[in-house]
């Protein structure tokens, strides 16, 4: 079974704007991208995805990774997603699975600390991964404590931080657009989507709304 049949079978792609499952030949390049996509559902959550052999290995995480090593995040992974999910800014359709609003809040490239390979150490539940992204840089464990949950962890290094990346920059890296903006520009729910962003930002994204009607 192909690992992207469970994407395939959630989603109606006459209705949904996102790509249609579409793995990547074997022989290919295998690259090292990472994406956070901000998606508010049911809830707000940040999914984390890592390009492995082809396709997006996927978490879900509700809070975000945090830069400080005191703060545990819970991970939940998800169903694995095509590559062309990584360029996925837009609307899902109420009603649809995921509906609401996506946006790309950071993207960049990863290593594994120890140069393992990254299928076997999901398998085995233990990932030592540093990050090259716009927003996140430099070392997290992610580590899975029970069936579906993980756990990120920042390791300390020179990027620990107390702050909170998600309140801090809450654009998109893409075209740096609130989730309120996104809808709003591709026929969301917009009141639905501002809940997802910070409160200053969302009275931004609602003025504009209101003068663009
Ligand atoms: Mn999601």
């Amino acid at each position: 079974m192909n690992s992207l049949t469970t994407y395939e079978r959630k989603r109606h792609f006459d209705q949904t704007p996102e790509p249609r499952p579409r793995r990547l030949r074997k022989g290919g390049k295998s690259g090292r991208r990472f994406v956070v996509q901000k998606h508010r559902a049911r809830q707000l959550h940040y999914d984390f995805r890592l390009e492995v052999d082809g396709v997006l290995k996927s978490w879900a995480v509700p809070k975000g990774l945090s830069p400080n090593p005191a703060v545990k995040r819970l991970a939940m992974s998800v169903e694995d997603h095509p590559l062309d999910y990584a360029d996925f800014e837009g609307v899902i359709p109420e009603g649809e699975y995921g509906g609401g609003t996506v946006m790309v809040w950071d993207e960049g490239t990863y290593e594994l600390e120890s140069g393992e390979d990254v299928k076997s150490a999901i398998r085995k539940g233990e990932l030592k991964v540093r990050l090259k992204g716009k927003k996140l840089k430099g070392s997290w464990a992610l580590v899975r404590i029970r069936d579906r949950n993980w756990l990120f962890i920042k390791h300390r290094d020179r990027y620990v931080s107390e702050d909170e990346p998600t309140e801090i920059s809450p654009t998109s890296v893409l075209t740096q657009r609130t989730l309120a903006e996104i809808a709003s520009e591709e026929g969301g729910n917009v009141k639905k989507a501002a809940t997802g962003d910070p409160r200053g930002f969302r009275s931004k994204a609602a003025r504009r709304q209101r003068s663009t009607r």
